[in-house]
């Protein structure tokens, strides 16, 4: 797996299905998605999120819609299964605007995500995680913010009358692709993976104090330096402690001296 974001992407995004399974999102890929769209693909600023309209909406009636043909680039089942339908344009946004979209032009800059859904029944867990995560794959790799993902509704509310996804709460859309834009979930793999290879690298080095003579393997001189921060703070502490009970001494001592002068009909100095 060497997949790394491609900010200068141009044309059709044949990398959909390598950065949803990065993702973690089962993602397969329809029967001649390669070959099906409306036209190759430029530049790719954002993507519109539709429900279809139907909890039963075939994967296929995305890719063959029967007056539109291809009209979004990915069908995401109930169960969270992302099925890539066609790589090239999409007719899914019709008219509309957005700040910074081509105004009535979104099908040719974005690419259209279809929910099955009816808009009404409660989202399934596992498919709305599984939204947030294709999001989040898509901008990831194009290196946007979750910004860059509106809703149909958003798009062509006003136009249109759209109001799909419907149920779905934009803001809280994009804060949840947000997250998972800002900590990509193999990221965790990852760095599990490389704590285990450091932890288990048994080349010793020698020590870079002067005139030590120890050698260590990386992970024990880490926690053996870890071991004498913990040691050095613990005696701070102690001795900080012993500092405050010594002055508290000294002042009560100077307390009693200076009761004793008055006693004496003394004068200090
Ligand atoms: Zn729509």
């Amino acid at each position: 797996m060497a997949i790394a974001p491609n900010p200068q992407h141009r044309g059709d995004p044949l990398f959909l299905r390598d950065v949803l399974t990065l993702f973690g999102v089962r993602a397969v890929e329809f029967e001649a998605a390669r070959d099906r769209g409306h036209g190759d693909f430029g530049r790719i600023i954002g993507v519109v999120a539709h429900h279809t309209g139907s909890n039963g909406t075939p994967a296929s009636y995305i890719a063959r819609h029967p007056q539109l043909g291809l009209c979004s680039q990915i069908h995401l089942a109930r169960d969270g299964l992302a099925t890539i339908v066609g790589v090239g344009i999409a007719y899914h946004a019709g008219r509309g605007h957005w700040p910074g979209w081509p105004r009535d032009n979104a099908n040719a800059v974005s690419i259209g995500i279809e929910a099955q859904s009816d808009g009404t029944s409660p989202w399934p867990e596992e498919q709305l995680d599984a939204y947030y995560r294709t999001c989040a794959a898509i901008c990831w790799y194009l290196g946007l913010s979750a910004d860059a993902v509106i809703g149909h509704k958003e798009w062509a509310g006003a136009d249109q009358g759209k109001w799909d996804p419907g149920g779905i709460h934009m803001p809280t859309f994009r804060f949840k692709i947000q997250q998972y834009i800002d900590h990509p979930p193999f990221m965790q793999e990852i760095k599990k993976k490389m704590t285990e290879q450091f932890d288990s690298i048994g080349t010793r080095y020698t020590s870079r104090v002067p005139g030590s003579t120890v050698t260590m393997r990386p992970i024990d001189a880490l926690l053996n330096a870890d071991a004498h921060s913990f040691v050095a703070r613990a005696n701070t502490e102690a001795l900080l402690k012993r500092v405050a009970e010594q002055e508290q001494a000294l002042r009560e001592l100077g307390a009693r001296l200076s009761a004793l002068c008055n006693h004496l009909n003394l004068k200090e100095n």
